[in-house]
């Protein structure tokens, strides 16, 4: 029986792999996977996130570097309107300016509720999602959202409304 102390992992990958009959690329892909490997060890890691925040910190504590920083995305917002959308729709409600705009398209573009073809507002149409699920609903104009929205989305209050309106 070999013995414990000669199979353990932490002996064995001390050892240096023998690369005399490597290619120069294959030991460059060799280096390579060994850095990842180290890189990834979670003292490591844990060491990183200290230094990335130290830096952050000391950093963003400067006012004029705070200040560049939104200055370029003020311009990045305005040169890409069509990307800042995307991606608010992306972290906002988990879908594209795409997905959006097909959804718009089943409506036959206007409100699912009211059937306005335009948004108004900001002149932007809403995407309605359900607050409990996260999906989402359909596109509305800005009146009908603020409606599902004074209403708490309750099925009953919006039920009364109707009531108290036709009496
Ligand atoms: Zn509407």
């Amino acid at each position: 029986m070999k013995s414990l102390k000669s199979t353990t992992p932490t002996q064995s990958s001390r050892q240096r792999a023998d690369l005399s009959n490597f290619t120069p690329e294959q030991k460059l892909e060799h280096r390579r996977a060994q850095w990842r490997k180290f890189d990834a060890k979670p003292e490591r890691k844990a060491r990183k996130a200290v230094t990335n925040k130290a830096y952050y910190d000391a950093n963003l504590t400067s006012v004029e570097r705070r200040e560049a920083k939104a200055e370029y995305l003020k311009t990045w917002r305005r040169d890409n309107p069509v990307k800042e959308r995307d991606g608010k729709l992306r972290q906002n409600y988990g879908i594209t300016l795409q997905e959006r705009d097909a959804l718009l398209e089943v409506q036959g573009f206007v409100c699912a509720i009211c059937a306005a073809e335009v948004p108004g507002g900001r002149g932007d149409w809403h995407t309605d999602h359900c607050h409990s699920s996260g999906l989402v609903r359909g596109i509305l104009c800005q009146h009908c959202n603020l409606m599902l929205g004074h209403a708490r989305d309750n099925t009953d209050t919006l039920a009364r409304a109707i009531t108290y309106l036709g009496k």
